[in-house]
């Protein structure tokens, strides 16, 4: 609409063009599963400001407590004058995330803060310095988190150097693995091992850090058994696993955290994204005799922990009890795919439906038995849907994924709506 236009040109003008992408239409207000244009238009939003708005826009407990909080205190440092939420809270996060032994949390500001702080917790711990990540990650935009971050084009180009003692791996990409995907899980293993044996040693590994199903990397769902066997290497040598359940994490694939779907627990969890319910927070979680290593003063930061960002997080736990989100995101999950999987036998180019719960997605691809990705239909599909007032959002290595990331309060009349406007799209496009 018009005001979205004169919004677009004062962008110009103001804000860096290294900050682009995704939508042109101008938020005013958003409310659930709605957002509110600023030419008045309503828009569904799959996307949750990827994977933030999990309780929902301006969720009624996030804006109480907030509200609350910021009459109260709004912030003094946690390190300088500390105060009972940030306590709170990491009770609250040690009771929701999996395992049962004694844990400990520190809270930051951002998803790749936490990683980035969770390398250092692992580095101070094991007194190792090496890294090993995976193809197709993303665990942020800092200069470590960049440099574990596996796609160069747009996150790294142009940016190094990049952090050193970061070594990456193949990844149990069922979909694409070359044997097939019931060898996956495997052959994925047995590449691992080789592969930090012979480009890292064993003993010089601090951690593993991966994402139990990769988010911006395409969604992907590592073979089952996969995530099982990499703890069990890293408990028989020394070595830390973090998971990264940054985009994963607090109920969006039907469970509290995703590593649950493979009965596994790691050492260390990082969270964010829709921990906050909308505000700036993030976490590093795990077993007591590990985030303690660090030297006292060694982890910390001004706004990590902020009181106004704990009382979001303490309210939005509390609607994910209280509303029972893993239920809701298991719902939303199930109509997700059937709907996209009947969408697959109508359009040959989706060439896989994958996800858990929540977290679905389908892989575009030339239908002409390459799987070769196909980064323009997807883009086009997105713009349709955009144009049909669903906020689809694509992700993946090769560009060539449409991602829902639906609020998990969503009625599923919604859900419904927004599977239709998919099915315009496609066969608009492919006309
Ligand atoms: N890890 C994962 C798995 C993510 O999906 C993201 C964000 N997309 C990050 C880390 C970085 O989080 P942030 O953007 O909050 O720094």
């Amino acid at each position: 609409g018009p005001i979205s236009k004169s919004l677009a040109q004062r962008r110009v003008a103001a804000v860096s063009s290294a900050v682009s992408g995704g939508s042109d239409i101008y938020v005013a207000g958003a409310e659930g599963a709605i957002l509110l244009d600023v030419d008045g238009n309503q828009i569904i939003d799959f996307g949750s400001g990827i994977g933030v708005t999990s309780v929902g826009h301006s969720d009624p407990r996030v804006v109480a407590a907030v509200t609350e909080q910021a009459a109260s205190f709004g912030h003094t440092c946690f390190m300088v004058n500390p105060y009972e939420n940030y306590i709170e809270l990491c009770e609250k996060i040690a009771e929701v995330t999996p395992g049962d032994f004694d844990k400990r949390s520190v809270l930051l500001n951002s998803g790749a803060e936490a990683v980035e702080n969770a390398v250092k917790i692992a580095r101070a711990y094991t007194g190792r310095q090496a890294v090993v990540v995976f193809d197709h990650a993303y665990h942020g935009r800092t200069n470590l988190t960049m440099a574990m971050t596996a796609k160069v084009s747009p996150y790294k180009d142009g940016f190094g150097p990049f952090a050193p003692e970061i070594y990456r791996v193949g990844m149990a990409y069922p979909y694409r693995w070359p044997t097939g995907p019931e060898n996956c899980a495997e052959e994925a293993f047995a590449d691992f091992v080789g592969q930090v044996h012979i480009q890292v040693g064993e003993q010089h590994v601090a951690a593993v850090v991966l994402e139990p199903i990769q988010g911006e990397g395409g969604f992907i769902v590592p073979a089952p058994g996969f995530l099982a066997k990499l703890v069990e290497w890293c408990h028989a040598n020394g070595v830390v696993f973090i998971a990264d359940e940054v985009q994963s994490g607090f109920c969006r694939t039907g469970a509290w955290f995703a590593v649950e779907h493979e009965g596994i627990v790691p050492d260390l969890i990082t969270t964010a994204k829709a921990l906050g319910g909308g505000l700036p927070i993030a976490a590093v979680t795990g077993r007591a005799e590990i985030m303690n290593a660090p030297v006292p003063g060694g982890l910390g930061g001004t706004f990590g922990g902020n009181p106004l960002s704990c009382a979001a997080a303490l309210a939005a736990i509390e609607t994910m009890e209280a509303e029972d989100l893993p239920g809701k995101a298991r719902r939303i999950g199930e109509v997700l795919s059937a709907r996209l999987t009947a969408l697959a036998t109508q359009f040959p180019q989706i060439g896989e439906v994958r996800g858990r719960g929540a977290m679905m997605a389908i892989e575009i691809i030339v239908p002409d038995g390459s799987k070769a990705p196909d980064a323009a239909l997807t883009k086009a599909v997105v713009a349709a849907c955009i144009r049909r007032g669903v906020a689809m959002l694509s992700c993946g290595s090769f560009g060539n994924v449409i991602r829902m990331l639906p609020p998990l309060v969503s009625d599923i009349s919604l859900i419904e709506d927004a599977m239709d406007v998919l099915a315009e799209a496609f066969a608009e496009v492919l006309g």
